[in-house]
């Protein structure tokens, strides 16, 4: 018999949000995630997911570690089936958490069944399990109230199931259930950062990017779509709008005074970004700044380059701390792709003396007389779009 996964569910208290529809969204991208580990079977019963293979060719460690990494998930952990007779639930326990039962101190055995015709009742069965166990390892102790260790054991229709406290999942919200929104994705170590923590609460995204050739390098473009590769394990699958932004710049670089060269530029990402979410749907823009961390990220600056959207504009790392998103970036694995010294769009002809609090008017001034809506639309028309499967 194949080993099983069990879920735990995220946050189910939902506002406005039903349970059906988070559960449903949740298996769909279960579903998606796990297509190429084999066929499985996934379905919920009292607040427990469960995760089945279909067959032997199934690869359920793989599983196993991909659903750690799906939004939706607070908890997961893997199931060992065995016959419904208590030696044999004993040895399952013994064998398959043999390293557990030797690591921790103390223990306790929380039996449960949905097959009610089995012999023992659930504290017969606890207390034998426990017992035996109790003897078997010399080390461990039991604890009923705060135990290092739970062994569970769940007798169920076809087969009793074995298991241990649940690893703690990704949490979050299932991806698409709070729409979708559009991610400035540059080669750093922040943007793919602020993309996954609106990943993490539901969102689909969409990503955007601005490549400036020849002024950015093919290899620039390249780790952009490397960082949204090891995003979609989390996300899913990803387009990548790869916006030529070079016209856009080499006008501006005529046309503005040179300390507004900044804060223009990012009034044409943030226009251009949301025509691209018009045409696909999405309901916000998504940036990686953070409040001072440079001169286009200050309360000003960010009030003027929001001025030019109607949508919203999330920007999830803006109060943290550069340790802090590089901790985030380690954990899910995209930092040492980041900081592969490749230059970005934004500093090709950074100004030296960027202005650090533009007023809309200055701003709207050095933009008189360029031809915006034709700059866009150029833009827009040109974009490539790359599809990224995890
Ligand atoms: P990051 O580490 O994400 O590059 P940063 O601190 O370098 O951020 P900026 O270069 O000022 O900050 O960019 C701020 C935000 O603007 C980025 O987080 C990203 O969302 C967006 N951005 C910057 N450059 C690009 C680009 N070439 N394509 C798409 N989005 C970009
Ligand atoms: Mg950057």
């Amino acid at each position: 018999m194949n080993e099983i996964i069990l879920l735990k569910l995220g946050e189910m208290v939902l506002k406005g949000l039903n349970r059906r529809s988070f559960e449903d969204k949740l298996q769909a991208n279960i579903h998606r995630r796990l297509n190429r580990f084999g066929q499985f079977r996934v379905y919920t019963r009292q607040s427990a997911t469960y995760v089945e293979p279909k067959d032997g060719s199934c690869d359920v460690q793989g599983a196993y570690e991909a659903l750690k990494k799906v939004f939706g998930i607070a908890g997961l952990s893997l199931a060992r089936p065995c016959e419904k007779d208590k030696d044999a639930i004993l040895a399952a326990a013994r064998e398959f958490l043999d390293d557990r039962l030797r690591a921790a101190r103390t223990f306790k055995v929380e039996a449960k069944r949905a097959d009610k015709t089995f012999p023992m009742t659930s504290i017969q069965l606890s207390q034998y399990v426990g017992g035996e166990l109790h003897e078997a390892y010399g080390s461990l102790s039991v604890d009923v109230h705060h135990p290092e260790l739970t062994v569970y054991v769940e007798i169920r229709d076809f087969a009793a199931y074995v298991h241990a406290n649940a690893e703690p999942g990704a949490g979050g919200l299932p991806v698409g259930i709070n729409g979708r929104a559009v991610s400035l994705l540059s080669g750093g170590i922040d943007s793919p950062v602020a993309s996954w923590m609106i990943a993490k609460r539901g969102v689909a995204l969409d990503m955007v990017h601005f490549f400036s050739y020849p002024y950015t390098s093919p290899e620039a473009k390249e780790k952009v779509l490397e960082l949204a590769r090891l995003l979609t394990p989390w996300c899913g699958v990803l387009t990548v709008h790869v916006v030529p932004f070079t016209a856009v710049q080499e006008q501006l670089r005529r046309s503005c005074p040179e300390e507004l060269f900044t804060i223009v530029m990012r009034r044409f990402m943030m226009r251009i970004s949301q025509e691209v979410a018009a045409r696909c749907g999405a309901k916000a823009l998504v940036t990686g700044e953070c409040l001072g961390q440079v001169a286009s990220q200050t309360m000003e600056a960010m009030a003027v380059t929001g001025q030019v959207v109607s949508l919203p504009i999330l920007r999830p790392a803006v109060g943290m701390d550069k340790e802090e998103i590089v901790q985030i970036s380690r954990r899910i694995g995209t930092y040492d792709t980041s900081i592969l010294p490749y230059e970005d769009c934004c500093t090709v002809f950074t100004p030296r003396h960027p202005r650090l609090r533009p007023t809309l008017a200055e701003v709207e001034r050095a933009e008189e007389g360029l031809d915006i809506e034709g700059m866009v639309r150029a833009a827009v028309e040109g974009v490539e779009r790359v599809q990224i499967r995890p």
